[in-house]
């Protein structure tokens, strides 16, 4: 009788080109070993299973072959193949670090390394989960990373790159193994499965697919157990029951009721659910992340995130023409919400049929004209307060004080901003005579316009409309109107909100920067380096646009430098900001050690 093998490793690649979903990776290896040009150490990151220990031993392989091909793959046929192929290569030394991690453990290795190899002209070590090396058998490895004779390879592979320290970085090249896709995963299930003679339905292996999480050896071992109990017959029925999923189907029926919207009917379909056993808090999150399939299944452009196999895919896209986008957001959002109330949560299912309720709801609320956009809610306040406004001038601004300087507080906090009668001069300050610019053609009534936008930022601070929104509507202002440097600093932050998420970590480190105020509206700010000196210079046109028209203030100006290295840093990252925290704090640093505690 045959030896059974999992399906992880009897389908194990033995070719670069036979690896699944790595292609970019794998020809670059191919090139340097068809080129001759290898590192003596290389760092393998990525998610498990997804190929890292494989592309390894092929690298290993591959270059201690004696006959390669042009293409830089091994022949599978010489001396060193062979031992390779059969498992009994001394040219090849794999060191599980998560069990043995121990400087012991390393001085073997290293003794090893000495060698030369007998057969073939390099040793290859790979040393899997290398993040979990303790600090002195990292210490004691660094040496051999540093100087390591000719003949010697290192391949290190890990999961988790950040803990790897930068000393071992900074000498190996880096290569980054993806997640691989759903349609990768269902690709390669498919030839399996052909070959161990398993019928399939195709929505089967895209669940299997799924379930792995980008991972091709969790995909097999799925595979296997699902192959076994459906008695090689892999349908959709039998895998879900198997792996203990929900059946989409629930999913789509819901939205469908949500969309009608049938309240009573989700109810009964959300009972079926839970009476089959499933808990609700997967079933909140499973759908979820429904909503969002069908999110980007309705944009052409955005299809292609949506990971499932054809035949779903086209299920989500005729569902999605049915739902606006308003209802999708909405939707996301409240599953959002209920996910993460679920767990102080006392009543948990009043809470999911709280969600569902209120989703359903939302479709009801969605006739044209009131629905939820942030556009349509704020566009009319904007409009009232500027009908409201009456033309009124800041208090201080007269010709005769020294305007610039004194920069006195604008805070009419308590009055409203209509009734609020003029005390004096309405002299506007008026702007001086500027060369006509792009900026110059919105003269008339300029005092008019620096009234209402005051009455704004002072009077509705907290729900906030995008910036862009306003930005839009106005030029740059011709009007010099005072402002202190809390606006400044609230014009500021709301700029850093108003990035795009793409921007994320420039409007994290323009919130931690403090811009001064200084004589003649001038803003001067220091940022730490170059980098973030070049980056914010590259923002600075459109935040000076920004804020001079938020603060109504055309003569604002702006700039950025570095910090001398005696002025004070900001700690920007959590680490900096942990370690900050402990020089202050002697009671942190005993918790920090009674517990261990270590910022990961
Ligand atoms: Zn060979």
């Amino acid at each position: 009788m045959d030896k059974y093998l999992v399906s992880a490793r009897k389908y194990r690649p033995a070719t670069f080109d036979s690896v699944v979903g790595q292609q970019a990776l794998t020809t670059t290896l191919k090139n340097a070993i068809a080129s001759g040009k290898l590192a003596h150490a290389y760092l393998f990151c990525g998610p498990r299973g997804v190929g890292k220990t494989t592309c390894a031993r092929i690298f290993a392989k591959t270059i201690n072959c004696l006959h390669p091909n042009e293409q830089g793959e091994s022949c599978d046929q010489c001396e060193s193949c062979i031992a390779f192929n059969e498992g009994r290569s001394y040219n090849i030394h794999e060191l599980d670090a998560a069990s043995n991690n121990s400087v012991e453990d390393i001085r073997q290795l290293i003794e090893q390394v000495q060698i030369p190899p007998q057969v073939g002209r390099y040793k290859v070590f790979i040393i899997d989960e290398v993040h979990m090396l303790s600090t002195a058998a990292f210490n004691a490895f660094l040496k051999t990373l540093e100087e390591p004779p000719a003949h010697a390879i290192f391949i290190l592979a890990t999961t988790e790159k950040h803990k790897i320290l930068p000393t071992i970085l900074s000498r190996c090249q880096i290569y980054d193994f993806n997640r691989m896709e759903v349609g990768d995963i269902v690709a390669h299930l498919k030839r399996v499965a052909e070959a161990e003679q398993v019928t399939y339905e195709e929505e089967a292996l895209g669940v299997i697919a799924r379930k792995a999480d980008g991972g091709m050896r969790d995909a097999l071992s799925i595979f296997d157990q699902v192959t076994s109990f459906a008695d090689g017959n892999i349908t959709y029925k039998k895998v879900i029951e198997d792996l203990n999923l929900l059946d989409d189907d629930y999913y789509f029926k819901i939205t469908d009721q949500l969309l009608k919207p049938d309240i009573a009917g989700a109810l009964l379909t959300l009972n079926e659910v839970l009476s089959n056993g499933f808990e609700a808090h997967n079933f909140i999150s499973g759908l979820a992340a429904h909503f969002r399939n069908l999110l980007v299944a309705r944009e052409p452009a955005t299809l292609p995130l949506l990971e499932a196999v054809p035949s779903m895919r086209q299920r989500y896209q005729e569902q999605a023409q049915r739902c606006r986008p308003v209802f999708l957001y909405s939707a996301l959002k409240r599953c959002n919400d209920c996910d993460l109330n679920y767990r102080v949560s006392r009543n948990k299912r009043l809470l999911v049929e709280l969600t569902l309720i209120e989703t359903a709801q939302a479709t009801a609320d969605d006739a044209p004209g009131c629905g939820p956009g942030p556009t349509k809610r704020l566009k009319p306040l904007f409009k009232t307060t500027e009908a409201a406004a009456q033309p009124r001038t800041t208090t201080t601004q007269t010709a005769a004080a020294a305007p610039k300087t004194a920069a006195p507080t604008p805070q009419p906090t308590a009055a409203p901003p209509t009734a609020r009668p003029t005390a004096q001069t309405p002299a506007p300050a008026a702007p001086q005579p500027r060369p006509a610019g792009p900026a110059a053609t919105r003269t008339a009534a300029p005092q008019r316009k620096t009234a209402h936008t005051l009455s704004i930022h002072l009077y509705q601070p907290a729900e906030e409309q995008p910036a862009a929104m306003q930005v839009a509507e106005d030029d740059v202002p011709e009007s010099e109107t005072p402002f202190d440097k809390n606006e400044l600093y609230y014009q500021w932050y709301r700029f850093a909100n108003s990035l795009p998420q793409e921007q994320s970590a420039m409007s994290a480190r323009l919130k931690n920067m403090e811009p001064v105020l200084q004589e003649n509206w001038h803003v001067e700010t220091g940022v730490e380096n170059q980098q973030v000196l070049q980056s914010a210079q590259a923002l600075k046109n459109e935040l000076l646009k920004y804020l001079r028209q938020q603060l109504r203030n055309g003569k604002i100006t702006l700039e950025f430098r570095l910090l001398e290295a005696s002025e004070n840093k900001r700690a920007y990252s959590r680490q900096e900001q942990y370690a900050q925290m402990l020089q202050h704090s002697p009671a942190l640093v005993r918790l920090a050690q009674a517990l261990h505690l270590e910022l990961s």
